[in-house]
């Protein structure tokens, strides 16, 4: 085992669900950062667009489909990112769907997809990518839970899901630590993305309408960004947070949890 930490600058960075919202906000950030980051996302397109801006704004970036739920695209995926932009020795499963819905009204479907993205997709991509780490004995695994793992009405299917990460990550924790690979999990509030303006679109309400409603609960009285989530993972992915694992961290303008 290599136990020699590898340069900011050689490092690379897998952020899933990469092409809008948290995702490319995750990515624009760790680019700065440093790292060589793979865009990843469903559709290739628009991974390819993210990864131009960050290489036009002076970073490195590949742009590539991978549906993280789907086990050879995965595979294959981190193959192309091993080759092409070198091992990824950090990772943020970021990907996520939401299908809302009562319990009586819920289709299997909507329960198998959301399940699918969130824990399948987790599971896969850090299955994939933990080789790389453990031979440079050093990595860093963040997932993305939610303050729903909480409980959310209207969301069995997700919230089932987004508790899922966080035993998951714990356990990774565990298993993965001997390697110098942490793992830890962000839940985050309320962030102004395409997937909190469905959610309105959902409710029958603008989406200035559902931020306004949301702040009433959150004590700093603002909405998130994704450079709120952005800035976490940076430092779950720093040098310095080595001695950090296992552990949920609540990103929602109050206390969770
Ligand atoms: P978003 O705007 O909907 O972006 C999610 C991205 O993931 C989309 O580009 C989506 O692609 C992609 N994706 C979906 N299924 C995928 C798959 N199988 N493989 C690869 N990519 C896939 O959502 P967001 O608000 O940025 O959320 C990012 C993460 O934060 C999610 O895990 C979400 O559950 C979590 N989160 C968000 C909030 C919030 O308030 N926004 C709060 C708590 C937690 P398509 O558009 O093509 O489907």
């Amino acid at each position: 085992m290599n136990t020699t930490a590898p340069s900011a600058a050689s490092r690379v960075a897998v952020v899933t669900g990469a092409a809008r919202g948290i995702g490319k906000g995750i990515a624009q950030r760790l680019a700065t950062d440093g790292f060589a980051v793979a865009v990843v996302d469903l559709d290739e397109a628009a991974c390819v667009a993210v990864a131009d801006e960050i290489t036009a704004a002076g970073g490195n970036a590949l742009g590539l489909g991978i549906d993280v739920a789907d086990e050879t695209a995965v595979e294959e995926g981190v193959a192309r990112i091993t080759t092409e932009l070198g091992p990824p020795t950090a990772l943020v499963n970021n990907a996520g769907i939401i299908r809302d819905n009562l319990l009586f009204k819920m289709s299997t479907s909507d329960w198998d997809s959301v399940m699918d993205v969130h824990l399948r997709g987790s599971f896969l991509m850090s299955r994939a990518t933990q080789k790389h780490m453990t031979e440079a004995g050093w990595g860093r695994i963040v997932n993305l839970s939610s303050t729903s793992a909480l409980g959310n009405r209207g969301q069995t299917n997700y919230s089932a899901a987004k508790a899922g990460i966080q035993g998951f990550t714990k356990s990774l924790a565990l298993e993965l630590g001997r390697y110098g690979v942490t793992a830890n999990a962000i839940a985050p509030g309320f962030i102004e993305t395409e997937m909190t303006e469905a959610t309105a679109e959902r409710m029958g309400m603008s989406f200035e309408e559902l931020k306004a409603y949301a702040v009433k609960d959150i004590p700093v009285a603002r909405t998130g960004k994704p450079a709120d989530i952005a800035h976490t993972v940076s430092f779950f992915l720093s040098e310095e947070a080595g001695f950090v694992s296992g552990q949920v961290i609540y990103v929602a303008g109050g206390p969770k949890g």
